[in-house]
């Protein structure tokens, strides 16, 4: 024993020097090949199936220094020189998938989700950006220190690149160099609930909070982000919790109803010539798609600068399927019934609903109780990041979806809606954020297959059998992922507004 402790004892200068050495050397930039899993900065994809804004070509597109510095058609090969060319022949190369709606719960809530798990989930789906919502994580990004918290969880942590919402609450609301600081800190803007949002830290607005922060916005040229539900008297609803349909019946369509006809009130302001104009409201998870899609429809052809998004989640699934006590498919708004999914898919396929964003809601899955199967007590938020590209085609196939809309749905609107001027479409001088993948190839999602977030049991989409597979995802020109295999380091950029 006496011998252990001096020759530990003798270690202890060296060990000294280890940590001296690291505490004077500056840490590390991660270089190209811990970012990439290609070698080269300066490379050409090549493809029968480019989805560009100019439609589906086949040529190849250049990358060079994390940028697309040309988009070819046919007769690229001539243009190419000694240049490294990838051909993926068949495979749809498309801007990589843009998810507006994200909740990473980073930092505070780890457990749930988490930045690197998040990100790279994202990364294995083919989505290059995601923008995490102020709630969820702990503490809420409502405030400059809350957002700088966020920022350092972020840093060095992310796969993808990631932007930020911040949250607009009471106590910002009327405060306007609070929201100014948040705003000026980089968040691309606000996010606010007209219902309990289920975290303490983040209470509910009313039509006042939301008027007054629209107008600051305006100044910015950055979004609200809505969650529009009112609550409403309900009768006495004495079913059977685990039956989904009990836990439908306590958030009725009307809800989102009242909430939407009172965002309009507001919204009107925002026309041409309004007090409110240069300011836009987005409502989020649209579900739906009765009255309250009326009413936005209306808004729009008056000119309010309004947008909507749903989810896969929501065109996916019917109240009718859902088994009892499978809580895993509880949201808030829920999943409606089969004739209102299709009247979803209607209004996506008319332009009606502008975009789609996954709203991934993860939690620990003690929180999902499976066990007694309470949809009224179980965590609501479902797990969705990695496979919102398969679900949405394997579902909008059906309906005659095309690459471009996916594009648009997924990349080109929910770019312009956080400004992202450089993202969203394979187009000369944006971000080389691309994804590749087989929408032909099935697969089927169980245990056995890859998934990245960290609860993946929870997730409703388990059990199901998708189409699409993602080959490669490439963000600002690394390639971060490429079949089952992810870049070694971090080097997603936090995407700051300026
Ligand atoms: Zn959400």
């Amino acid at each position: 024993m006496e011998g252990l402790k001096w020759r530990l004892l003798a270690l202890l200068p060296l060990l000294a020097s280890v940590i001296l050495f690291y505490m004077k050397t500056p840490p590390q930039k991660p270089s190209h090949s811990e970012c990439s899993l290609l070698d080269h900065n300066d490379f050409w994809i090549s493809s029968k199936r480019i989805v560009t804004p100019k439609g589906v070509i086949s040529g190849a597109v250049e990358v060079k220094g994390g940028n697309i510095v040309s988009v070819m058609e046919e007769d690229w090969q001539e243009n190419v020189g000694t240049g490294q060319v990838i051909d993926y022949g068949e495979a749809v190369v498309m801007p990589g998938l843009i998810d507006v709606h994200a909740h990473l719960d980073d930092p505070g809530r780890t457990e749930w989700e988490g930045f690197p798990s998040g990100t790279r989930a994202a990364a294995a789906g083919g989505l290059t950006t995601l923008v995490d919502m102020p709630l969820n994580s702990f503490p809420s990004t409502v405030s400059e220190e809350t957002f700088e918290l966020k920022i350092k969880a972020a840093a060095k942590r992310i796969y993808v690149d990631v932007g930020f919402w911040g949250g607009l609450v009471p106590e910002n609301a009327f405060n306007a160099s609070a929201l100014e600081g948040l705003l000026k800190a980089g968040v691309l803007g606000l996010k606010s609930f007209m219902c309990p949002s289920g975290i303490n830290d983040f209470p509910m607005t009313n039509a006042g909070h939301i008027k007054e922060g629209l107008s600051i916005l305006a100044k910015y040229r950055r979004p609200l982000l809505v969650h529009a539900e009112i609550q409403q008297e309900l009768e006495d609803i004495a079913d059977d919790p685990r039956s989904y349909s009990t836990y439908l019946k306590t958030r009725p369509a009307s809800w989102e109803e009242a909430a939407i006809r009172e965002l309009l009130t507001i919204t009107n302001g925002t026309r041409a010539g309004g007090p409110a104009e240069g300011a836009h409201l987005h409502i989020v998870h649209l579900s739906d798609a009765r009255s309250s899609l009326d009413l936005i429809k209306e808004a729009k052809s008056s000119g309010d600068s309004i947008t909507v998004e749903t989810c896969p989640h929501y065109l996916a699934f019917s109240a009718e399927e859902i088994q009892d006590g499978d809580t895993r498919f509880k949201c808030a708004p829920p999943i409606r019934d089969a004739a209102n999914r299709e009247k979803l898919w209607e209004a996506m396929m008319d332009g009606h609903i502008d975009m789609l964003s996954s709203d991934h809601s993860p939690t620990v899955p003690e929180l999902k109780l499976f066990t007694d199967g309470n949809f009224l007590k179980a965590w609501g938020g479902i797990s969705s990041l990695q496979f919102v590209l398969p679900v949405t085609w394997s579902y909008g196939r059906k309906y005659g979806m095309t690459l471009e809309q996916l594009a648009s749905w997924w990349s080109e609107k929910p770019a312009k809606l956080a400004g992202l001027d450089l993202k969203g479409a394979i187009a000369i001088g944006n971000h080389a954020d691309i994804v590749v993948w087989e929408p032909e190839v099935e697969f089927d999602l169980n245990d056995s297959h890859p998934t990245y977030v960290k609860h993946p049991s929870i997730s409703a989409y388990m059990g199901s059998r998708l189409s699409g597979k993602v080959l490669a995802t490439f963000v600002r020109g690394n390639l971060v992922y490429k079949e089952g295999k992810h870049a070694l380091a971090a080097c997603g950029v936090p995407i700051l507004a300026r």
